[in-house]
C-alpha cells in the first residue's frame, strides 16, 4: 500500500518544510511498526522546489488474522483472510488510514513544535495512491473529494492489463491537487475517506469510532453534501451509531451556523428523520395523525411531553384552534433546537404567549403539568427504562390527568418491514424496549383502569395485514368525558 504527499516551494518557502509538518525528517527513511505491520516513511525528492514524502504500508497478513480484527462484518476470519490476500496488499485501504493517523499524528492534529507558524498556512499539494478501492466509482471518489477543495482524477485500473476487454477492477488510482488546504485538513481528508471508498473497514467498529470521525471530521465533514454517505459507510453502515454522528453532526452545524441558516439546518433535520423512516415518510404522518386526534378531542391547551426538537410544537402553532402549547423535555439540548426552530427570542407577544418550553423530567410529578386539556407521548415512553415507566405514568394519568392523552410508540413487529434495519435491532439506539401490538394494548389498558380513562387505539402508517402499522397509537379520554361523549 503506498501513498505519496508532494509539495511545492521555493527559496523563501523551500517544499521541504513538509518534513517539518509531517515531523519527519527527508533525509532518513524511518520504520514505524502499527498494529498491522511495518510503515515506512521515505522522501524519494527533497529539494527547495519539490519535496515528496511517501508511506508503504507492508502489511502484516498473519498479525491482522492473529489480532482477530480481520473480521468484516459477520464474516469468518479465514474469509477475511481470503479477501484480505487477494488485493489487500497492493491497495490502499482503511489500514493506510489507520497508519496516516499513527504516523503523522501531530501532523494531523495541527502541530508543529519547531515551526508553529507552518501548519495553519495553506500550501500546494499532491496526493497520489497508485491502487485505491474505490466502491461507488470513479464518480463517487469526485463527489467525496471536490467539495471540499481538491481537483480530483480518479482513473479506473483495468482488471489486467495485458487483457483491457476484461475490463475494470474496483481500483482507482488517485491523484488530488490542492492549493488552498493545509496538510492536517488534507490528511483528515484522508483519514476519514480511504474507509469510506473501501467501504470494507478490516477492524471492529466500536462506538468510540464516532468520536474518531467527528474529531477527524471537525471544520469539513458538517455540512458536506455526502455527509450521510460518509457517515454510514465509516461507521460501517452501523445503524445506531451513523444515527448518533448525524444528530451531532447537525448540532456542530447548528452551533456554527447564523440564524440565516436555521430554517435550512431545520429543513435539513427534517429530511434527515424521514429519509430514516423510508418509504413512508413516517414521522410526517405521525403528526398528522396526532394532530387529527387533538381537533377531534376539542382540545386547545396542550401538553407535548417529551417535545424533543419541537417540529410538533411547531406544527400546533401553526393551528390557532391550539390557543396553548407547553413543550417539556428533559433534555436541554433537545429544547435549544426546539427554540431555535420556533424563533422563540423573535416571536411577537401575542404568538409567543401562546407557547411555553419547560425542562422537566416525566419521571416525577410536575404542578405546571396540571389543568391542560390534552397530552401527547409522542415517541417517548420507549426511551424509558421499563422500571421507571409506572412513575410517567403516574406522573401524567394521576397527576396531571389532562382529559385526553395520546401515546404513541414503535410496533416492533413491524421492524420485520424495514430493510435497513438488522434483524433483531430496535429502531434507535436509545429505545430501551419495543412493544408489539398485544404488549402495548395490555400496558395501555391497564393504565386506563388504573386511572379511570377509557382507551381506544389508531394504526398510524400502512396498516399491514400481518404485522400491522409501523406506529402504534392509544388514545386516552377520562372515563366521565367518554361517557358525556
Ligand atoms: N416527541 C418527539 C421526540 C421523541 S424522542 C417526536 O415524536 O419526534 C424522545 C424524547 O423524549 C427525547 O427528546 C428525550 O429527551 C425525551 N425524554 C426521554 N426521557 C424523558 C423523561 N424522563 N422526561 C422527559 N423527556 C424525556
Amino acid at each position: 500500500m503506498f501513498l505519496t504527499i508532494s509539495t511545492t516551494g521555493s527559496a523563501e518557502r523551500p517544499a521541504t518544510d513538509l518534513g517539518f509538518l509531517l515531523h519527519k525528517h527527508p533525509e532518513k527513511a524511518q520504520r514505524f511498526s502499527t498494529s498491522y505491520g511495518t510503515a515506512h516513511v521515505l522522501y524519494p525528492e527533497a529539494d527547495a522546489e519539490r519535496c515528496t514524502a511517501a508511506l508503504l504500508l507492508e502489511v502484516d497478513a498473519v498479525a491482522l488474522v492473529r489480532r482477530g480484527k480481520g473480521k468484516g462484518r459477520g464474516g469468518a476470519p479465514d474469509a477475511a483472510l481470503a479477501q484480505y490476500v487477494n488485493d489487500r496488499p497492493y491497495a490502499a485501504s482503511s489500514l493506510l488510514a489507520v497508519a496516516l493517523s499513527a504516523v503523522f499524528s501531530s501532523a494531523m492534529r495541527g502541530v508543529c513544535n519547531a515551526r508553529p507558524e507552518l501548519p495553519g498556512r495553506p500550501l500546494p499539494l499532491r496526493v497520489e495512491i497508485p491502487a485505491l478501492p474505490a466502491r461507488g466509482g470513479p464518480g463517487l471518489v469526485g463527489r467525496l473529494f471536490e467539495p471540499l477543495g481538491w481537483t480530483v482524477g480518479a482513473e479506473p485500473v483495468a482488471l489486467d492489463g495485458e487483457f483491457p476487454q476484461w475490463g475494470d477492477s474496483r481500483y482507482v488510482r488517485l491523484v488530488l491537487e490542492a492549493e488552498t488546504l493545509t496538510l492536517a485538513e488534507a490528511l483528515r481528508h484522508l483519514y476519514v475517506l480511504l474507509p469510506v471508498l473501501d467501504d470494507a473497514k478490516h477492524y471492529w467498529v466500536a462506538s468510540d469510532e464516532v468520536d474518531k470521525l467527528l474529531r477527524a471530521g471537525a471544520g469539513w465533514l458538517p455540512g458536506h453534501p455526502e455527509q450521510r454517505l460518509i457517515t454510514s459507510r465509516y461507521l460501517s453502515r452501523r445503524w445506531s451509531l451513523t444515527r448518533e454522528a448525524m444528530e451531532r453532526l447537525e448540532l456542530v452545524r447548528l452551533a456554527e451556523a447564523d440564524d440565516s441558516d436555521v430554517e435550512e439546518i431545520d429543513n435539513a433535520v427534517a429530511v434527515e428523520t424521514e429519509a430514516e423512516e423510508k418509504p413512508t415518510p413516517l414521522a410526517v404522518q405521525r403528526r398528522e395523525a396526532i394532530l387529527a386526534a387533538l381537533r377531534a378531542a376539542g382540545a386547545s391547551r396542550v401538553l407535548d411531553l417529551g417535545c424533543g426538537q419541537g417540529q410538533l410544537v411547531q406544527a400546533l402553532l401553526r393551528d390557532p384552534s391550539f390557543t396553548e402549547v407547553v413543550g417539556l423535555d428533559v433534555s436541554v439540548r433537545a429544547l435549544t433546537i426546539a427554540s431555535r426552530r420556533l424563533k422563540l427570542d423573535r416571536m411577537g407577544e401575542r404568538q409567543a404567549a401562546r407557547v411555553k418550553l419547560l425542562q422537566g423530567s416525566l419521571a416525577y410529578t410536575d404542578k405546571r403539568l396540571r389543568g391542560y386539556d390534552a397530552a401527547v407521548l409522542s415517541e417517548v415512553i420507549e426511551h424509558l427504562d421499563l422500571p421507571r415507566l409506572p412513575a410517567l405514568e403516574y406522573a401524567v394519568f394521576g397527576a396531571a390527568r389532562p382529559r385526553t392523552v395520546l401515546v404513541t410508540t414503535p410496533n416492533v413487529e413491524y421492524n420485520v418491514r424495514w430493510e435497513s434495519l438488522p434483524a433483531g435491532h430496535v429502531r434507535h439506539g436509545d429505545h430501551r424496549f419495543e412493544w408489539t401490538r398485544d404488549e402495548f394494548r395490555a400496558w395501555a389498558r391497564m393504565v386506563a383502569e388504573r386511572h379511570g380513562y377509557d382507551v381506544e387505539f389508531v394504526p398510524v402508517g400502512p396498516d399491514d395485514p400481518e404485522v400491522g402499522p409501523p406506529t402504534q397509537m392509544a388514545v386516552f379520554v377520562t372515563a366521565q368525558e367518554a361517557k358525556a361523549a
